[in-house]
């Protein structure tokens, strides 16, 4: 494939690369390349670079941090558009909310809302994503979620070029489920409504849930995170423990020994050995446990 039929994007602000390695933009450390990738500055060089794959019949796949997403070996064709590092704006409104551009880290929001005093978001610190992927999937961590604490969404419909704000509370949103998952639509921003709290108490309890996350999981390799959804019953790194699978390897890929929740990337995995340790778990809970895990990592393929 050639470069030349993406030269309509070196016009617009943001920066554009051909045959980008994607492992050098997930946390899986796995991923082929990406025919072209785009990092746009704005959210304007977004809306245009999105209508020009829709003109050209160009798949558009869109990346936050790379965190909840495994990437073929083989990479993907078509454009894939990074909005982490380039959308980042973020600011408070003065009333208790805070808006963030989709490409903020949760990391950089988390600290914000310290910073202005507002308590809600500590659950979210550690979560290494940014907000347009923790809004996608509703992401949450000890007892809290995204969900609870969103005000609004600003989207932009790929189909009409429109960007619009949703109301949170219009959206059917429950665990690891958005609409953003199946209606197409590409988050551009988040409001976040928080209450006012003490700094010394918000410092606190970040620390202590980082503390917590350091001590249980296996932060030292790379991993997508928790790789299956909770089932409905029960939990699924206590099924696939008591299935005696923590180590359970294929390549370089390894359920965690640490957590049997994550599959780690031991050095040299592939996407293929992921996908073989992930079949495995599932065929084995399945016969031991009589639970269907499903997958909680976005699989490119
Ligand atoms: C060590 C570790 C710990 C983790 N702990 C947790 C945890 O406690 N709780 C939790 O919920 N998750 C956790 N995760 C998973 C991950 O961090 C979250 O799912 C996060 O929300 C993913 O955000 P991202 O920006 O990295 O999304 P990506 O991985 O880049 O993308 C995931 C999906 O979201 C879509 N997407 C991303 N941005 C947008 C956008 N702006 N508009 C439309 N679609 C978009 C992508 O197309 C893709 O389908 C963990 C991951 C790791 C590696």
């Amino acid at each position: 494939m050639s470069a030349e039929r993406f030269e309509a994007l070196k016009a617009l602000n943001g920066t554009l690369t051909f045959e980008e390695p994607l492992k050098g933009h997930t946390s899986f450390k796995i991923g082929g390349p990406a025919e072209a990738f785009f990092v746009p500055e704005t959210e304007e060089a977004l809306k245009k670079a999105v209508a020009f794959a829709k003109t050209n019949g160009i798949p558009c796949r869109i990346l936050g941090n790379g965190s909840n997403l495994l990437v073929s070996d083989d990479g993907v064709r078509g454009l894939v558009i990074m909005l982490s590092g380039g959308l980042t704006a973020l600011e408070t409104t003065g009333d208790g909310r805070i808006f963030s551009a989709a490409g903020v880290s949760l990391k950089r929001l988390c600290v914000f809302a310290l910073e202005q005093g507002l308590t809600g978001l500590e659950f979210a610190y550690g979560i290494p994503g940014s907000v347009g992927g923790a809004v996608y999937m509703n992401a949450g961590a000890y007892g809290g979620e995204i969900k609870t604490v969103l005000s609004s969404v600003r989207v932009l419909d790929p189909a009409t070029g429109e960007i619009t704000e949703l109301d949170a509370g219009d959206l059917d949103i429950s665990y690891r489920h958005t609409p953003f998952m199946t209606n197409g639509l590409i988050i551009t921003g988040a409001a976040f409504r928080l209450e006012a709290g003490d700094r010394t108490e918000i410092r606190a309890k970040m620390d202590e849930l980082l503390g917590r996350r350091k001590a249980s999981q296996p932060l030292t390799f790379p991993s997508a995170g928790s790789t299956f959804k909770r089932p409905k019953n029960g939990y699924a790194a206590a099924m696939i423990d008591e299935c005696g699978l923590k180590g359970f390897s294929v390549g370089g890929a390894e359920v965690s020994t640490k957590h049997a929740g994550f599959v780690v990337n031991k050095g040299d995995a592939t996407c293929k050995d992921v996908l073989a340790v992930i079949d495995g778990v599932r065929k084995t809970v399945l016969e031991q446990k009589e639970t269907v895990l499903e997958t909680e990592v976005e699989i490119w393929e």
